[in-house]
């Protein structure tokens, strides 16, 4: 049973979805202003583990990420760029999926844009002014957050001496400044906006989330997921929208990853720490050392980055990878019939698969699962070392990090040679054989098989297949 730990309840429940067997799952998206940098990617990184672990455990999952294509951030950088927003924003989220495809995220079921949804926001401003939670001040609307006595419930801050009737209009603020927060803001002099049946203008950040997130889930829905900075106001604010809109409960489990953190200091474009995906491949790290740094840290602690600890990264993993070599070397060897394990050794897989799903159902505890994985990774050395690693071991070694990486996926997929790369490499044997350097023959046909490709010596010459 997978547990989460709520920030409404600020405990850990038991996970049951509105629907059983399906989750309704919601991340907030980039603000696309700019490249992501891989604080953000630790959050999205983190949704990808659950949404993948929830898909393992046999759920079916409806993924919903928005695109924040509009606020104060995109629109400012846009005209300091002498960008269209639109223009400004594509080359953004371009980059953004882009980086996500390299670090193996998978893009959500569906991906809605702001700028698509204007209508959607309109009509809940709509229903809210119905309902008597809002009022206007120079063409904007505010949400009066005095009307909502649940204000406050997730970020467990006590509002109840905010002042009436003083107002915010930036997207992001802190607590100390909580106020009447905006839901529609008055066009200004060279701002986009929309001519809309609640006048010209452009949504606030907040509503954006509610309208999108209930547009594909419905009114209440099972997980959000976003950084520990959009608590509050972001997340205050998309409930007090929604349950005053629909008087239902709007988000069943928030979740909220930690910081990544450089020195103590959150990673952010105004402190000016920032290391994005492009950044590390250049220095000549692989996504999937920095996709595993990203996930080996509970979600709920923060990441301390630096280049040592991805180093370290680099060297755990590829721990895995030459293992998973050593297994597939083993399992090559068989004769070609199904080789079972020796009975403690399934006795050891089951017990790691069963740490394995332990760790991740007590809220997605990724380094203890991970460690349970190198647990039973020493052990297989250990039995080899003995001599006690056949072709049966190596299968239910192989099939078990496969099932883990299914989750995971931090394990480099080993591209196929192509037909020319093999003919060069028997053409490259054959010539060692003339030469009678059998020692250089008989290692390439090693490092052929190695890879997956077994010779056949015959009459008519050297024949090949893929195993
Ligand atoms: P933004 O594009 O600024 O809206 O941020 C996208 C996501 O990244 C949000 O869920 C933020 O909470 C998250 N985020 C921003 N900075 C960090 C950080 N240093 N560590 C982890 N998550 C972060
Ligand atoms: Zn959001």
């Amino acid at each position: 049973m997978l547990r989460l730990y709520n920030t409404l309840s600020n405990t850990e429940e038991d996970f049951h979805p509105i629907e059983e067997g399906a989750v309704k799952f919601y991340a907030c998206g980039p603000t696309v202003y700019n490249y992501a940098h891989i604080g953000n990617f630790r959050t999205f990184a983190f949704k990808d583990l659950l949404c993948k672990y929830l898909r393992y455990g046999g759920y079916r999952v409806t993924q919903v990420m928005n695109i924040t294509d509009v606020d104060d951030k995109t629109i400012q950088n846009a005209r300091a760029q002498g960008m269209t927003l639109k223009d400004y924003t594509a080359k953004y989220t371009e980059a953004f999926l882009a980086d996500c495809k390299t670090l193996r995220i998978d893009p959500p079921d569906i991906m809605p844009r702001a700028t698509e949804h204007i209508d959607e926001m309109v009509a809940l401003i709509k229903t809210l002014d119905a309902k008597g939670f809002t009022y206007r001040k120079d063409g904007s609307v505010y949400f009066d957050i005095a009307k909502f006595q649940g204000y406050g419930k997730l970020s467990k801050a006590d509002f109840s001496g905010a002042q009436t009737g003083v107002r915010v209009d930036a997207d992001q603020y802190d607590k100390a400044n909580s106020r009447d927060f905006v839901l529609w803001k008055a066009p200004k002099e060279g701002e986009d906006f929309w001519e809309t049946e609640i006048g010209p203008g452009r949504p606030g950040w907040h509503i954006e989330c509610s309208a999108m997130s209930m547009k594909y889930l419905g009114e209440t829905f099972d997980i959000h997921v976003g950084g520990i900075d959009l608590v509050f106001p972001h997340h205050e604010n998309e409930i007090a929208q929604s349950e005053c809109a629909t008087g239902k409960p709007f988000v069943r489990y928030w979740v909220h990853p930690e910081f990544l953190v450089v020195g103590g200091d959150k990673m952010s474009k105004s402190l000016g720490n920032i290391s994005t995906l492009r950044d590390l491949l250049a220095e000549g790290h692989t996504p999937e050392a920095v996709r595993y740094l990203l996930l080996s840290v509970h979600y709920r602690k923060q990441l301390n980055f630096t280049t040592d600890g991805l180093r370290a990264a680099q060297a755990s993993l590829q721990r895995l990878e030459d293992f998973v070599l050593r297994a597939k070397e083993k399992k090559r060897s068989s004769d070609g019939s199904e080789a079972a394990p020796s009975g403690d050794f399934a006795a050891e897989v089951s017990a790691a698969r069963a740490k394995f799903r332990e760790a991740m159902d007590a809220d997605i505890n990724a380094s203890a699962a991970l460690a349970a994985v190198f647990d039973f990774v020493h052990y297989a050395y250990q039995k080899d070392g003995r001599g006690e690693f056949g072709a049966g071991e190596a299968g239910a070694a192989l099939a078990f990090v496969e099932e883990v990486d299914s989750v995971f996926c931090i394990l480099r997929a080993q591209p196929e040679l192509l037909d020319e790369e093999i003919a060069a490499q028997i053409e490259a044997r054959q010539a060692a054989r003339k030469r009678r350097d059998f020692a250089e023959a008989d290692r390439i046909r090693q490092w052929l098989l190695d890879q997956g490709i077994q010779l056949e010596d015959t009459r008519e010459g050297v024949r090949w297949k893929r195993m």
